[in-house]
């Protein structure tokens, strides 16, 4: 018997896959498999589970005892939706619990599991079987992530497994029930592959009331400054539209960060005096920790994003309200910007992406303070994940932040790109659920129709396949280029990540997993850093490479000098000639206010410098030590956010850092009874035997990204004082590379032999996280 209470029974009954309900759970019953497709919102997430749960599945005493699995793409996403869901279900967070790769709350009392694909993959390679699970949601298919994939193809061999299995003896072994859900109807993939379901599954529609949503092109499409576009075009909205929320989807954190300032500046929603005091200083306090909470980091972490429908005859007034792009409009737009707004309401402004904590996440499911307008600007976690209520009008930029990934030559870069149609579609959607919307485009439909792709590339044919191959080899999946992926990398790339894996001595000579391969699989980090693990016993060392594989498993956590300014809360982007036309007292407060605040910013510049140097240590020789430097000092002096602030680190990132670093240790110390390892708050600096073993390990675990100085070769005798400009060349691509200018070897007399931990392109090729090489 569930207890839900009234509002939110009542908030279910209007979801269209409530409606559906009776037709899923007979489908799923009759079915191994099945497909639920249905429009973002419609409920897929939020209800599913909790249609299996109560049918009796997790339930001790029914005949699916198991716990019902639910993967997500995202970590906010696991995260925030099994917190909605135990609330639905009025369950704790231990019944219904999460896990990610840093953070757990599952305990034996979980009923309902969410995790990220890559949780439930690892699970794979220790219990082909997921015997633990009755059922397994995997949701977000349509995103065709590199896990999801493989998932879907594994689950495809499990299941058929489970079926044999429960044929034999039914009361030892169940068969499992797999639900795939989608955001859309694209998948073929999936129901017409049949080497992944020979009987095609059954696919469910989830009707969605989706209103009409107007789309606008821009007439012009901005060359780069989309966020300054966005920004014109909620002033515009917000001004002259009528109520209703707005969603404006951005690639990246920098700038929702600026574009958020932007709104606060000119929409400041606290001058308003329809809020008590107390209201308001409540307000104030949330706002700060959501202001704290967004600057704490940085995204490196590749953050992942309908043809014009009918207008109706009122909406038509308000399209042409904003289509005429009118020049003067603009401009005053222009000299405003800083201009406080005081006529309009105020603009309730949230900013949304992946490396937010999740409590500033959630605010953006509750209702916006009385008389103001939500506005949330996002990455494109809301295009699909996250269901933002209320939204009336989407402002898109059309672009998307990926990561690139040669596959010859191994250089990744984060290239910001139209996103493709189907994903522009699915933006526009957000606009449509609760009513009528309009989407704003902020590029020409001329640049839709020919630059635009018609669909994402999935994603296994973008990024490096050397982890999933190992993984795949742990499940004892020997021969890959059977495997069913949906749809197949090619041979050449297979071969390849085999290769490289052989090189490791993860796989033998005829591609089967080594016992090293299997320990290296159960880490949670790429192949190679799980081979550092494993080679770095010797001299006392594993402590320090367990700190150093995990940092580089997190997103960098050092704030970089182009981050200052955001951090600091400068104005850098207002002018100072333009204060002197400006006659309010609050301006002109501003105005000393900037100028001291450029002083400030000069001594933190400086403290920054200083800081750099000192963590890359008196004789630097490895970025990567500089890492564990600073993860070290953290350590040492408690993990403070007082540590970060003073040492320009990222305290999300440092945290994640700690969390890994432990259960990288936990998983050692369960693994490898012969080894002694333990989490050391007070790690003492590595001696200098111990760094030359470090570099050596780091060198081996990096053998195949090694770099020689160019000059090496062609016996030039040229001498030089730092490295800048100096070439480098790699084993795999014919482009020189170069040292980048925030390593701790910039500046020093260019080393022969270097390995990096990743090239990087942008006007040049350059090498991240270089560690000098030593010829011994
Ligand atoms: P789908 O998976 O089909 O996209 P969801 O199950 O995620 O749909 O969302 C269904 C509804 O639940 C949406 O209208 C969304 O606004 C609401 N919702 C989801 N999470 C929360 C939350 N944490 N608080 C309030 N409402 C939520
Ligand atoms: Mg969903």
């Amino acid at each position: 018997p569930v207890k839900r209470n009234q509002e939110i029974q009542e908030a279910r009954m209007e979801l269209p896959i409530c409606a559906e309900e009776q037709i899923i759970m007979e489908t799923i019953s009759n079915n191994p498999v099945v497909i639920i497709c249905g429009e973002t919102g419609s409920g897929k997430t939020t209800q599913v589970p909790q249609f299996l749960y109560e049918a009796g599945y997790g339930n001790k005493d029914s005949d699916n005892p198991g716990i019902i699995g639910i993967t997500q793409p995202r970590r906010i996403a696991a995260v925030s939706m099994s917190k909605r869901v135990a609330q639905e279900l009025s369950l704790s967070e231990q019944e219904v619990s999460y896990q990610i790769r840093y953070d757990a709350t599952v305990s034996p009392k979980t009923v309902i599991k969410f995790m990220t694909d890559g949780v439930l993959l690892r699970e794979l390679a220790n219990d082909f079987l997921l015997s633990k699970y009755s059922a397994v949601i995997i949701d977000e298919a349509h995103e065709r992530s590199l896990n999801t994939d493989i998932l879907i193809g594994a689950i495809s061999r499990v299941l058929k497994l489970r079926a044999e299995l429960s044929k034999e003896d039914g009361s030892k072994i169940r068969p499992i029930k797999v639900i795939i859900m989608s955001a859309t109807l694209r998948v073929s993939d999936f129901t017409q592959n049949k080497n992944l379901f020979d009987v095609a599954p059954p696919v469910i529609n989830v009707n969605t009331r989706q209103f009409p949503v107007s789309i606008h092109f821009n007439k012009r499409t901005p060359n780069f400054d989309y966020v300054s576009e966005a920004f014109k075009k909620v002033c515009k909205i917000h001004t002259k539209l009528p109520h209703g929320g707005i969603l404006v989807f951005l690639t990246g954190q920098d700038e929702i960060t600026l574009l958020c300032k932007k709104f606060r500046r000119k929409f400041p929603y606290l001058m308003q005096n329809q809020y008590n005091s107390k209201q308001m200083l409540e307000k104030e306090k949330t706002f700060r920790e959501v202001e704290q909470e967004r600057e704490s980091l940085n995204s490196k972490e590749a953050d992942f994003e309908i043809e014009d429908l009918d207008i109706g005859e009122e909406e038509l007034e308000e399209t042409e309200l904003l289509d005429t792009d009118s020049e003067d409009f603009e401009e005053n737009l222009e000299n405003d910007e800083m201009i406080m707004d005081e006529h309009s309401r105020p603009l309730y402004v949230l900013p949304l992406y992946s490396l937010l904590s999740t409590h500033a996440q959630l605010r953006v499911f509750e209702p916006p303070p009385e008389g103001t307008r939500l506005c949330v600007v996002a990455t494109n976690v809301a295009e699909t994940s996250l269901t933002i209520p209320g939204i009336k009008y989407v402002v898109d930029c059309g672009k998307v932040k990926g990561r690139r990934y040669d596959v010859a030559t191994g250089v990744q870069s984060y290239v910001v790109d139209w996103t493709s149609k189907a994903s522009a579609d699915q933006r526009a959607g957000r606009a449509g659920r609760t009513g009528p919307g309009h989407c704003y485009r902020l590029f020409s439909s001329a640049v839709f129709n020919d630059q635009f792709q018609q669909f994402t590339v999935p994603e296994i044919h973008r990024m490096p396949i050397e982890g999933i191959v190992l993984q795949m080899k742990a499940m004892n999946i020997d021969t890959v280029n059977n495997f069913p992926f949906p749809t197949p990398p090619d041979r050449d790339r297979l071969r390849k990540a085999e290769k490289l894996l052989q090189y490791m001595n993860a796989l033998d000579e005829d591609g089967r997993i080594t016992e090293l391969g299997r320990t290296m699989a159960t880490f949670p980090i790429a192949p190679r850093f799980s081979k550092m693990l494993i080679i770095g016993q010797q001299h006392g060392c594993l402590p320090y490479i367990i700190a150093i594989v995990s940092a580089l498993s997190v997103v960098d956590p050092f704030i970089k000098d182009y981050h200052l300014d955001n951090s600091t809360n400068s104005d850098d982007d207002v002018k100072e000639e333009e204060y002197e036309e400006v006659r309010s007292n609050e301006l002109n407060k501003l105005s000393e206010e900037a100028i001291l605040q450029k002083e400030r910013q000069k001594l933190i510049r400086k403290k920054f410098y200083d800081v750099q140097k000192k963590h890359a240590g008196l004789d630097p020789t490895s970025d990567l030590l500089k890492l564990l430097n600073v993860v070290g000092a953290y350590e040492y002096e408690g993990g403070t956010d007082k540590f970060c602030e003073c040492n320009f680190v990222r305290p999300k990132a440092m945290e994640e850092i700690r969390k890994l670093r432990g259960q990288i240790t936990n998983i050692i110390q369960m693994n490898c009874p012969g080894v002694d390892v333990c989490l050391d708050p007070k790690m003492k600096p590595p001696s200098t035997i111990q760094l030359k073993a470090i570099r050596q390990v780091i060198t081996a675990g990096f053998i195949d990204q090694i770099a020689i100085r160019k000059g090496l070769i062609d016996k030039s005798s040229k001498i030089f004082s730092s490295t800048r400009n100096v070439e480098y060349c790699t084993m795999w691509g014919n482009d020189n590379v170069f040292i980048h200018p925030t390593s701790v070897l910039f500046h020093n007399k260019p080393p022969d032999f270097v390995v990096y931990q990743e090239l990087y392109k942008t006007s040049k090729v350059w090498m991240k996280g270089v560690t000098i090489v030593e010829s011994s």
